[in-house]
C-alpha cells in the first residue's frame, strides 16, 4: 500500500492523463471499464416474455435473461409514470417528491408558469437550428449515479447521454456529464446544448452530415417475418390504430423513402429509430474511448422509438411486435459489438424502462374489458364553468398537469374565499364523470380511504412547489386521451411494472420474484461500483438477491 501511494505521489499529471488514454491506470481495479445504463422507452415487462417466442436465441432479450439476472417483480413508486419522472428517477435512485422531476412538465408555484422538465433558458443549442437544444438537467434537484461515479473517480470518468428524446439523454447523465446529445427533427441532427459544450464534436458532426436516416428511409418499414407467423397482434389497419406515418398509411409495408431529405421526425414512429440510436451510440464509444481504460466511464441510452409506436398502435399491435423483435435483434448485434470492443467481462449493462402502457381502450372495449377515454378537457373547461356560476369569480382552477388540479391561491385568498368549500365543490363535480374514480384532497392524502400502495405513490410524486392541491385518479383501463392510440402515466401495474436486468461485469445468471423498486437501480449500481449513492438516493442496493442465487 505504502508502495502504491509513493507511486501514485510520484507520477506527473501528465503522465496520468496519458495512461487513460493509452489504458495502462489501474485508479481502480474493483469497477468495470464501462457501465452502460440502457431505457427502453415504454417498455412493459411482459413484453420479456410476450414477444419471447420471436426473440432470437442469443439476441438480446434472451441474452440478457439467460446469462444475466432479472428482477422480475420491479415497479415504478410514484405517480405519475411519464417520460421525464421515470428517466430521472432510474438514475438518481429516488421519487419524483425529492428529485423534483415532477412530470414531462409542471406548474411551478414560485415561476407561476408551466416548466417543461428538462428547459433551461440560460443555455443555447449546440449544433441545431431551433430552440430544442435549450435544455440542461438544472431542474433536478439530486445527483444522478453517473455524478456520483465522476465525484468518486475525481472526474476522472467520462459520462455521456444518448437518446433521441432531450429528457431521455440529460436526465440520466446527470449535472456533471461530459455531454448529452438528443436529437433535432427539424435538422434531422443529434444536438447538444451550451451547457456541456461549445461546438459539437467533430466525430457527431460527421455523423450528422452523413444524414444516415436517408438510408434507413430507404429501408421502409415491413413486417420482418411472413405475417401469418405474427402471433400476439390484431389484425393490421383498424379503427383505433393512429397514423404517424401519414394519413394515407393505414399500415404495412410503411412506404418512408417518401420522407428521404425532407421529414426528420418521421423515424421517430419506426424501429429506425432504434437503429439510428444504436448508431450512435457506437460511434461514440469508439470516438469518446468510453471503456477504452481501467478508469470506469458510464454512457446511459434511452431507446426512445418505442415510445413512438407504443403511442400510436398499443400492446396489441403488429407494429409493436415488429419493433420490438427488431429491437431485440439489434440488442443482440451490440451486446456483440460490446464484447468486442471493451471485452466480455469488462462492462456492466442493465436495461430498463421509464414506464410501461396501457392497452388501446378501444381495443379492450371490443373484448368486454373495462376501458375508455377520459375528456380532461372537457373536464377542465366545465369545471371552471361551474365554479364561476357559483362563485361569479371567473376561473379558480389554475393548471392541470399530470392528472392534478392546481387551484389559484392567490385570487382565492385575495377574495376570502373558503378553500375547503371549492375543494368539495370541485370533487363532487369531477367525480361525476366517465372514468373517474376519485378525486382526492391532497393535502389529506394520508388520512383518506385509500389502498396503502396508491396512497403512497401518489406521496411520492408530490412536491410543494411542482404539484397541484387535487389528484384525479381514474379508473382501471381509462385513458387520457384520443380515440386511437392509447397512453402511460398512471399509478396502475400496466403502466408501473418494468423490466429490469443485469449483465456483465460481476453479475451472475439468475431471476428473483423479490419486489424491487425503480429507485433500487441507482442503488444497485452505486453499490456494485464501490461509490457513493446519489445525494437524494431512497432505494436499496438488490446485490443481496442476486448473491443469494
Ligand atoms: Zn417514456
Ligand atoms: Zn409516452
Amino acid at each position: 500500500m505504502k508502495y502504491f501511494l509513493f507511486f501514485l505521489l510520484t507520477i506527473p499529471y501528465g503522465l496520468l492523463a496519458q495512461q487513460k488514454r493509452t489504458g495502462e491506470g489501474n485508479l481502480r481495479t474493483d469497477q468495470p471499464k464501462l457501465v452502460i445504463g440502457i431505457v427502453v422507452d415504454q417498455m412493459r415487462w411482459d413484453f420479456l416474455y410476450r414477444y419471447q417466442y420471436k426473440y432470437a436465441k442469443d439476441g438480446g432479450f434472451n441474452r440478457l435473461l439467460k446469462k444475466g439476472f432479472s428482477f422480475d417483480q420491479t415497479f415504478i413508486p410514484y405517480t405519475p409514470s411519464v417520460t421525464g419522472c421515470g428517466h430521472a428517477t432510474v438514475f438518481t435512485g429516488t421519487v419524483p417528491g425529492v428529485h423534483g422531476i415532477t412530470g414531462n412538465v409542471w406548474w411551478d408555484k414560485h415561476k407561476n408558469r408551466q416548466v417543461y422538465c428538462s428547459e433551461d433558458k440560460q443555455v443555447k443549442t449546440v449544433g441545431g437550428i431551433t430552440a430544442a437544444g435549450e435544455m440542461s438537467p438544472r431542474n433536478m434537484l439530486t445527483t444522478s449515479v453517473c455524478d456520483e461515479l465522476k465525484l468518486a473517480t475525481n472526474f476522472k470518468s467520462k459520462v455521456i447521454g444518448i437518446a433521441m428524446k432531450d429528457r431521455g439523454s440529460i436526465l440520466p447523465a446527470g449535472h456533471s456529464a461530459d455531454a448529452a446529445y438528443w436529437y433535432e427533427s427539424k435538422s434531422g441532427n443529434w444536438i447538444t446544448s451550451s451547457y456541456y459544450m461549445d461546438s459539437l464534436p467533430n466525430w457527431v458532426q460527421a455523423f450528422n452530415s452523413q444524414k444516415y436516416q436517408d438510408k434507413l428511409y430507404e429501408q421502409g418499414w415491413s413486417l420482418r417475418d411472413p405475417a401469418d407467423t405474427y402471433q400476439q397482434s390484431t389484425k393490421d389497419q383498424n379503427s383505433y390504430e393512429s397514423t404517424p406515418l401519414g394519413k394515407d398509411q393505414k399500415g404495412f409495408p410503411y412506404n418512408l423513402s417518401q420522407f428521404v431529405g425532407k421529414n426528420y421526425e418521421a423515424i421517430l414512429s419506426t424501429p429506425q429509430g432504434n437503429t439510428f440510436t444504436f448508431s450512435f451510440a457506437k460511434t461514440a464509444i469508439d470516438a469518446e474511448g468510453l471503456g477504452a481504460d481501467n478508469i470506469a466511464d458510464f454512457l446511459t441510452i434511452s431507446f426512445s422509438s418505442p415510445d413512438y409506436t407504443g403511442h400510436s398502435f398499443g400492446p396489441n399491435s403488429l407494429e409493436t411486435e415488429d419493433n420490438y423483435i427488431r429491437f431485440d435483434n439489434e440488442l443482440g448485434q451490440f451486446m456483440d459489438y460490446l464484447d468486442e470492443k471493451v471485452g466480455k467481462n469488462n462492462y456492466m449493462l442493465f436495461l430498463t424502462a421509464d414506464h410501461g402502457v396501457a392497452h388501446v381502450p378501444a381495443f379492450l372495449k371490443e373484448h368486454k374489458i373495462p376501458a375508455g377515454v377520459v375528456d380532461d378537457k372537457k373536464i377542465m373547461d366545465s369545471l371552471n364553468m361551474f365554479l364561476n356560476n357559483k362563485y361569479a369569480q371567473g376561473a379558480l382552477v389554475l393548471h392541470a398537469k399530470n392528472y392534478q388540479l392546481g387551484l389559484d391561491h392567490k385570487k382565492i385568498d385575495s377574495l376570502d374565499l373558503s378553500k375547503e368549500d371549492i375543494i368539495e365543490d370541485i370533487i363532487s363535480f369531477v367525480e361525476t364523470f366517465d372514468g373517474v374514480d376519485r378525486v382526492i384532497d391532497l393535502h389529506e392524502i394520508m388520512e383518506l380511504p385509500l389502498h396503502r400502495k396508491i396512497r403512497e405513490m401518489i406521496a411520492n410524486g408530490w412536491h410543494p412547489s411542482r404539484s397541484g392541491d387535487l389528484q384525479i385518479v381514474f379508473r382501471s383501463g381509462w385513458i387520457d386521451g384520443m380515440k386511437t392510440g392509447t397512453t402511460h402515466g398512471l399509478w396502475n401495474p400496466y403502466d408501473t411494472h418494468i423490466p429490469l436486468l443485469w449483465y456483465g461485469w460481476k453479475i451472475p445468471s439468475g431471476s428473483a420474484s423479490e419486489e424491487a423498486d425503480m429507485t433500487d437501480i441507482a442503488a444497485t449500481v452505486a453499490d456494485l461500483l464501490h461509490i457513493q449513492m446519489p445525494s437524494g438516493c431512497t432505494g436499496k442496493s438488490l446485490l443481496p438477491y442476486m448473491r443469494k442465487k
